[in-house]
């Protein structure tokens, strides 16, 4: 396997000390609160009790706890802490674990497309073949009449993902309806890659597994790292029926066996925080997105205005440019800038339909997106 988009490119940041609109970090800490709840969880400057040694492997008891009472003061819907939670070291650790467990040789596995990057590196090492709903430009929703024919009969699993990376969107909830009642035509299961939950400025997030015949078909995918600026902490969840949970734990016991327990602990205080912390976190993210947008658009870029994330797409055909990728790799050092060209997202075979979009990521500060605006502006 090759080294993926995001390590190449933050190297090339990093290298000629560009401004990494690329990968999707903010550029602040999260909530000192959080902080402080990890620091005393591992005991610092006392000499006993830190929470230091294997968590159990499903997760602390209060973590499973606050993620299931988090889901219900949000969406209203009961998870049973002890058999529908499972903690994982990141949502990434937490794709793998899913698709591993429910994913067989040859089976037939759909995502939508462009798709984030590990779920085609998961779906291959499971030996899968990965079929894929396009979205399009420029509202990047799928279309019933793509996922009648991608869910075809056979598909084992279907991998959504709302709000959605790299493009922006937030799926509407008839195509999420729709993708619901096609997989139960056809028997497969449904993984929902929800990490952007709370990043949503547009329209509101609706969880799959709250989908009428979803619940006990779907395994959710959470995570830590967007909704607190933390995603150096790699604390991410799968919540789904007992049956799913245990398939996915079976695999997570030969991953990491369990996750860190001190970032559990103090992720299961920012679980609790009132509502007022997830908005004001998303307008910041949304202004961040129309700074960006406004100055991304005064070049010359046709811009994508997304309703939620980290990302925006931008077109860079406007500005002369057929080729993205050969852009993105030469921008951190001709103009100190990095962002992802958006058929790093799809398949070899897909690339032309989005061979001139960038993808920037907004989640950085403001005065840093105004100088890579600066930066720029002498293109092309
Ligand atoms: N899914 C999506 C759609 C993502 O954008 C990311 C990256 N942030 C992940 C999963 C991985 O999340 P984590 O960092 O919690 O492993
Ligand atoms: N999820 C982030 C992104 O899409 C970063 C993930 C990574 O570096 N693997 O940019």
């Amino acid at each position: 396997m090759a080294p993926t988009v995001f390590e190449e490119l933050t190297a090339l940041a990093n290298r000629h000390s560009a401004i990494n609109l690329g990968q999707g970090f903010p550029d602040s800490d999260g909530p000192g609160e959080l902080r402080a709840v990890a620091q005393e969880a591992i005991g610092l400057g006392i000499d006993e009790g830190g929470l230091n040694q294997y968590a159990p492997g499903t997760g602390l008891p209060e973590f499973r706890v606050a993620v299931s009472e988090h889901h219900r003061r949000f969406y209203g819907r009961e998870l049973d802490p002890e058999s529908e939670v499972l903690a994982t070291t990141g949502a990434t650790e937490g794709i793998a674990a899913a698709i591993l467990a429910l994913v067989s040789p040859g089976d037939r596995v759909v995502t939508l497309s462009p798709f984030y990057d590990s779920y085609a590196a998961m779906i291959g090492l499971a030996g899968g073949s990965h079929a894929t709903i396009p979205l399009r430009w420029p509202d990047f929703q799928p279309r019933v009449e793509d996922i009648a024919a991608a869910i075809a009969p056979g598909t084992r699993l279907v991998v959504v993902n709302t709000p959605h990376n790299p493009t922006g969107s937030v799926v509407a909830t008839e195509a999420l309806e729709a993708i619901v009642r096609r997989c139960r035509e056809v028997g497969a299961r449904i993984l929902s890659d929800e990490v952007y939950e709370h990043l949503v400025f547009e329209g509101a997030h609706v969880p799959v597994a709250s989908l009428p015949g979803a619940g006990a078909i779907t395994l959710t995918a959470g995570s830590a790292g967007k909704s607190f600026s933390l995603t150096g902490w790699k604390v991410g969840w799968l919540t789904g029926p007992p049956e799913l949970i245990t398939a996915a734990r079976a695999v997570k016991q030969f991953l990491t066996y369990s996750s860190g327990g001190p970032f559990q602990r103090a992720v299961a205080r920012g679980l609790g925080f009132d509502r007022q912390f997830f908005l004001a976190g998303a307008a910041r993210l949304q202004e961040q997105s129309r700074c960006l947008g406004d100055a991304l658009t005064s070049i010359g870029f046709e811009v994508n205005r997304p309703a939620a994330g980290y990302f925006l797409i931008a077109d860079a055909r406007p500005l002369g440019v057929a080729d993205a990728r050969e852009l993105a790799y030469r921008l951190p050092e001709s103009l100190g800038v990095a962002a992802i060209p958006v058929t790093a997202f799809v398949h070899p075979g897909a690339r032309e339909d989005y061979a001139s979009l960038l993808r920037f990521a907004f989640c950085k500060r403001p005065d840093v997106l105004a100088e890579a605006a600066e930066r720029l502006r002498r293109l092309p």
